[in-house]
């Protein structure tokens, strides 16, 4: 572990590293997470010592299925599941490799819980007739330029999972997501990252894999998206059981506290309906969640995300604790609270 002074020794003989060329929308997340500890990773460079198995998971599904679609989307379902398995060993190989502690990898456990959500989101995906669409984007990096109310141009680059061209010749933008938590109308609506994509899709640059040339050069879309979506992978899955209503007080009125939070206990209520089979074997949802952003939605998007850009080249990095959001999961804690003792 890096210790307050190891940062401030590594500050003053200029370690800092060199600001990049372009943002991207992780780094945008990164610094309205807590700009300082956008400050410790992405300008001080503090090495991670550890990476996490949801992320590798995500990794993976992402590459097993953009496989699926650059082969045409002719082969079986089991396909998709050896890319998925060969990705993720070498994915685990590589991190144990560079000496990474792995956050929520307990081996062989680990792995078969979720190569059954994998099998489960690829079964899915591969059956459902809404992904039988020809991509015109597929996990392509892109770079645009945003431009702010006062015309400072900022560069952006990153990555989009999908374009589709649907029958009717429209445009729709999909990002997978492998994560749990659904997205509100409100968070679709205000969402960065896909109003970011739409704007690369109007005038940003395209790359296919492999290094740009003659053969391969980058490709405009000059195009906004019919729709957005986020595609919850995890939707695809069914309902196991459903066996109790939402958990309740006790509607006896007596309370029970947990001895060790010293919570107090709340009941599981059996569902009525559950012996008619309540949900048992349904989707767990519609998958695509579904928003649209107008010329002017795009252009206010476009002025945030240049303000944020703004705050970081004017060095910004200010603490936001907060408890929930960013403090209790920050691997700078020990940085952060020694550099207060003594500042850079
Ligand atoms: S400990 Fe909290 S305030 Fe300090 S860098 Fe981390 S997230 Fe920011």
């Amino acid at each position: 572990m890096t210790t307050g002074n190891q940062v401030a020794t590594a500050a003053t003989k200029g370690a800092l590293t060199k600001p990049p060329k372009a943002f991207s929308v992780t780094a945008i997340r990164d610094y309205l997470t807590c700009p300082r500890m956008y400050y410790f990773a992405r300008v001080l460079g503090l090495q991670r010592e550890s990476t996490s198995f949801a992320g590798f998971f995500g990794q993976a599904v992402h590459w097993s299925i953009a496989n699926w679609h650059s082969l045409g989307r002719r082969d079986p379902v089991e396909v998709l599941l050896a890319d998925y398995e060969r990705k993720i060993e070498g994915l685990i190989q590589k991190a144990q490799a560079d000496g990474l502690t792995i956050d929520g990898f307990d081996g062989p456990e680990t792995l078969e819980k979720y190569r059954a959500l994998a099998t489960e989101m690829f079964a899915g995906y591969h059956a459902d007739p809404r992904n039988q669409v020809e991509l015109v984007v597929n996990e392509h990096r892109f770079e645009v330029e945003i431009t702010s109310s006062t015309k400072k141009v900022y560069l952006f680059s990153g990555y989009v999972d999908q374009v589709r061209r649907h029958p009717d010749g429209s445009l729709h933008l999909v990002d997978l997501k492998t994560g749990q938590t659904r997205p509100s109308d409100h968070l679709l609506t205000l969402d960065e990252q896909l109003s970011l994509y739409a704007i690369a899709m109007v005038r940003g640059r395209f790359m296919r894999p492999g290094k740009p040339d003659d053969e391969n050069p980058p490709f405009t879309i000059g195009q906004a998206p019919a729709s957005l979506s986020l595609a919850m992978l995890r939707d695809y899955g069914s309902y196991a059981k459903n066996e109790f209503t939402e958990f309740i007080d006790d509607p006896s009125g007596a309370k029970v506290k947990n001895p060790e939070t010293g919570r107090l206990v709340k009941a599981k209520i059996p569902n009525p309906k559950f012996a008619e089979g309540y949900k048992k074997g349904e989707r767990k949802g519609p998958v695509f969640y579904r928003t649209q952003r107008s010329a002017f939605d795009l252009r206010q998007a476009e002025i945030d995300l240049a303000r944020v850009c703004g705050s970081i080249r004017m060095k910004q990095f200010f603490r936001r604790p907060s408890a929930h959001g960013s403090c209790d999961m920050c691997r700078f804690r020990a940085e952060c609270v020694q550099e207060r003792a003594e500042p850079i």
